[in-house]
C-alpha cells in the first residue's frame, strides 16, 4: 500500500452526519475540504466537507438539490460566484455589493447567499491590530476579489487608491463603491509613473495585491510596484496563499514593511462560512495548519 493511501483518514459518517461542501469546475485542488474537515475532526463534530464538481450548465439542478439531499450549505468557486445568484433566494448586502456569493446556506426552507471574503480579507488585519478608517490604502487589481477587498475597506473608512492593468475595471469598481453610497473614497488609475508611485505609497499604511501576479507557478514575478518607495509604516497584504511568501512580501519585509500573507485571508473566510454552517467558530489555526499543510502536499506533487 503506498504512503500516500495509508495517510488517508476516512471520517466516520453515519445516518446523522451533515453534509457541507462546495460547488466548483474543476474543484480537485481545492484546499477547502482539508480546511474544514480538518476543524470538524478538531471539534468533534457530526459534519463532513465534500468537493462536488459541478459543471456551469449543471449550477441551477445542483444549487436546488441542496433541499433534496439535506445539505447544509456549500462555498462557491470558480466559475460560478456569480452564476449562482439568480438561484438564491436571499442575498446578504455584503455579497450584493461585492456581486458575487462564495458561501450559500440551506436554512429554513431558503437558500441564503453570502460572501465572506471581504470579512475573511478584513479580520486578519483586526487581529494585528492594524486599522484603516482614515487612512490610505493602496490596491492592485480589480478583479473578483478586489471588489470584495475595496467594498470592506471602504465600509471601514479607508480611502482607496486602486491601480490596475485595465483602467476601465478600476473606473468600473470605482463607479460601484460610489453608486453604493459611499463617495468618491476610490480613486483610480491605470499605468502611474514613479513620481506618482512614491507620492501615493508615501501617503498610505497598507498596500493589498489582489492580483494573480507571483502566484505559483510564477513565483518569481511581482506586480509592478517601486519596492524603493516602500517605507516602515507601510503594511503589506498579499490575496495569494501559494506560495505562502510571495516575492512581493519577501522584499516588502527585507525594506522593514509588516506583511500579511493570503493564507490568513483563505482561513477567514473559510472559518465565517464554517461559523454560519455550524453556529460554532473553528479552531483557525487546525485549520491554517490544514492549509499548509495541503499546499505542501500539493507543491511536492508538482501540480
Ligand atoms: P480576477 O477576478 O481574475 O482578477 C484579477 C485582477 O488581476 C484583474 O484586475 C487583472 O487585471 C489583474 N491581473 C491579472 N493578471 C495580471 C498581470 N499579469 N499583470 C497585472 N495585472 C493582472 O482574479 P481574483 O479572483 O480577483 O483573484 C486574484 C488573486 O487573488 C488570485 O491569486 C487568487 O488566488 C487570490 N485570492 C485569494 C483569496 C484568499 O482567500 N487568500 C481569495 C480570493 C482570491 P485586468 O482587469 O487588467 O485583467
Amino acid at each position: 500500500m503506498s504512503s500516500e493511501i495509508m495517510s488517508y483518514s476516512v471520517p466516520f459518517v453515519r445516518g446523522s452526519t451533515r453534509v457541507v461542501g462546495v460547488f466548483g469546475y474543476p474543484v480537485e485542488h481545492s484546499l477547502s475540504p482539508a480546511m474544514h474537515n480538518a476543524a470538524f475532526a478538531a471539534l468533534q463534530i457530526p459534519y463532513i466537507y465534500v468537493p462536488f464538481p459541478v459543471a456551469p450548465q449543471a449550477l441551477g439542478t445542483a444549487i436546488r438539490s441542496l433541499y433534496a439531499l439535506g445539505i447544509v450549505g456549500v462555498n462557491l468557486t470558480i466559475p460560478h460566484k456569480e452564476a449562482v445568484l439568480p438561484f438564491l433566494d436571499e442575498i446578504t448586502p455584503e455579497a450584493r455589493e461585492i456581486g458575487a456569493v462564495n458561501t450559500v446556506h440551506a436554512i429554513e426552507g431558503r437558500l441564503l447567499g453570502d460572501n465572506t471574503d471581504g470579512v475573511g480579507f478584513y479580520a486578519p488585519l483586526q487581529e494585528l491590530g492594524i486599522r484603516v478608517a482614515g487612512q490610505q490604502v493602496v490596491v492592485l487589481g480589480a478583479g473578483g476579489s478586489a471588489r470584495a477587498v475595496v467594498f470592506r475597506l471602504v465600509r471601514e473608512g479607508a480611502r482607496v487608491l486602486l491601480v490596475n492593468r485595465n483602467p476601465e475595471s478600476a473606473e468600473r469598481l470605482a463607479r460601484a463603491v460610489a453608486e453604493a453610497g459611499y463617495g468618491d473614497v476610490v480613486r483610480t488609475q491605470g499605468r502611474i509613473a514613479p513620481e506618482e508611485w512614491a507620492e501615493w505609497l508615501a501617503g498610505s499604511t497598507l498596500l493589498v495585491n489582489t492580483t494573480p501576479v507571483g502566484m505559483h507557478p510564477h513565483e518569481d514575478a511581482m506586480p509592478a510596484v517601486p519596492l524603493e518607495a516602500f517605507h516602515s509604516d507601510l503594511r503589506v497584504y498579499d490575496l495569494i496563499y501559494n506560495p505562502v511568501e510571495t516575492v512581493l512580501l519577501r522584499e516588502a519585509r527585507l525594506r522593514g514593511c509588516r506583511t500579511l500573507a493570503g493564507v490568513k485571508m483563505l482561513v477567514s473566510q473559510g472559518a465565517a462560512a464554517f461559523q454560519r454552517w455550524t453556529g460554532l467558530w473553528p479552531p483557525t489555526d487546525v485549520m491554517e495548519s490544514a492549509v499548509l499543510e495541503g499546499l505542501r502536499a500539493r507543491n511536492s506533487q508538482g501540480t
